[in-house]
Formats: C-alpha cells, structure tokens, sequence
C-alpha cells in the first residue's frame, strides 16, 4: 500500500514539474507558425479552450477596458454550448481560430480523422458565428509533420506559440507577468487559457488569466509592445 501511495506521489510530482518546466511545444513547432519574424514590437495574445461560460466574459471585459484584440481558440463543443459567448467574442473584433471538437490529443491520428475534427469544428464556428476559421492549434501541441502538410492542404495554418505562459499551473498572476515581460521579443505569440485547469477543458479557474492581462498589457506597453491578432502579425 504504500509503495503504491509513494509511486502516485512520485508521478505527481514528476508530472508537476514537466508541466512547470517544460514546453512540449518546442519539440513539434517545425512545420508551425509560433512566432513572426518582424521588426515591430507587435505581439498576439492567444487563449486556448473556451469559450467558458464563467471566463470568458471576464477576459473580454479586461481585453475592452484594455483596448486590444486577441486570438481565441475555441473547443468545437464548448462552442456548442455557449454559443452566445462565441458570437460575443466576434462583435468585439477578437479572432475565432480552430482547436478541434473534442480537445484529444492527435499525435497518432490518420488524416481523415483529423480532418474530420476540424471540418466539424469549423461548421459549428461558422453557423454560430458566420466565421469561416483558417487558424488551426492542435490540442497540447502535439501532432506529426506528415499531418500538418495534410491540414495546411485543407486550407489552414498550424499556430503554436513562442512564450507560455503556463497560466494553468501558475497561480500567481504577477509571475506569469515577470516570466513573460522578461521573455517578450517582436512577434512573439503568447499562450493563455480561458478555460479548465490542470485536468480538464471546463471547470476550474482562470483567475490568474484573468488579472494578468491588465497588468501585463500596461508592463508590455511601457515597453513600447503593441498587442495585435495572429492574423495581423503573420501580415505584418
Ligand atoms: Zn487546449
């Protein structure tokens, strides 16, 4: 019993700091966009996972009071069940992209499964929303490079990111803040969450997420940063 109590400890803890100290992104960004060359201090601000029903209202409010747009990418069936949020999120000039219907991780998927998580995906983004979606991010990062030629030949980019911000492990919004105004350059795309936790896509909270934006758009804006779309930073 309790080599067993031991072993679960052990695999917490060793999942624990792979999540805090690890960046799987950076093992399958080739073939990706995660950053834009550019000489402009221009920067886009992704969250992945919504919309939720309880962060999501919360985020566009702090990105209005703020004055900046984002790049939200929406789970297919969290899109199902707020639609109105999602149509929110347009109104206000923020990007819809593509992060699957049903958030699996797709390192062994064959391209017509994929394709179908994405088509469906973009059907139910376009009745809710009337967007067609061109952005794609797969779920976690993970995917091989024969299938992001198979996604770039149904017409998407593949988005990753530069800078994490590990906002779902990280509890306290000024060090998101610190890591990330210390780690910014030009063309930066950085990773926030605006649903789930450590566990799931839905529930916990984004608390942190929610009280870093105002501060880190001051912190990078003082910098002389300015926050744009990914759309608008891949077009210069
Ligand atoms: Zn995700």
């Amino acid at each position: 019993m309790l080599l067993i109590v031991l072993a679960v400890i052990v695999s917490v803890v060793i999942f624990a700091s792979f999540c805090v100290f690890f960046d799987q992104a950076v093992l399958t960004r080739s073939g990706t966009i995660y950053r834009v060359k550019t000489d402009k201090k221009m920067v886009a601000l992704t969250f992945d996972d919504g919309p939720s029903e309880v962060w999501t209202p919360l985020i566009l409010d702090e990105l209005k009071k703020a004055g900046i747009k984002a790049t939200f990418f929406m789970i297919g069936r969290h899109v199902k069940k707020y639609p109105e949020i999602a149509r929110r999120v347009v109104k206000e000039g923020h990007l819809i992209a593509n992060h699957g219907f049903a958030h699996c991780v797709m390192l062994y998927y064959q391209p017509p499964e994929i394709e179908e998580e994405i088509k469906y995906t973009e059907h139910i983004i376009k009745e809710v929303t009337g967007v067609t979606t061109k952005y794609f991010r797969p779920p976690k990062a993970w995917l091989r490079r024969e299938i992001k030629e198979h996604i770039k030949s149904l017409g998407y980019e593949v988005i990753l990111w530069s800078l994490n911000s590990k906002d779902w492990v990280n509890f306290n919004h000024k060090k998101i803040v610190r890591y990330l105004s210390r780690k910014v350059r030009n063309g930066d795309i950085l990773l926030f969450h605006d649903s789930g936790n450590v566990f799931s896509t839905e529930g916990g909270t984004r608390n942190q997420t929610v009280k870093s934006i105002t501060l880190l758009v001051k912190t990078l804006k003082e910098q002389g940063y300015e926050f744009v779309t990914v759309e608008e930073l891949i077009n210069g």
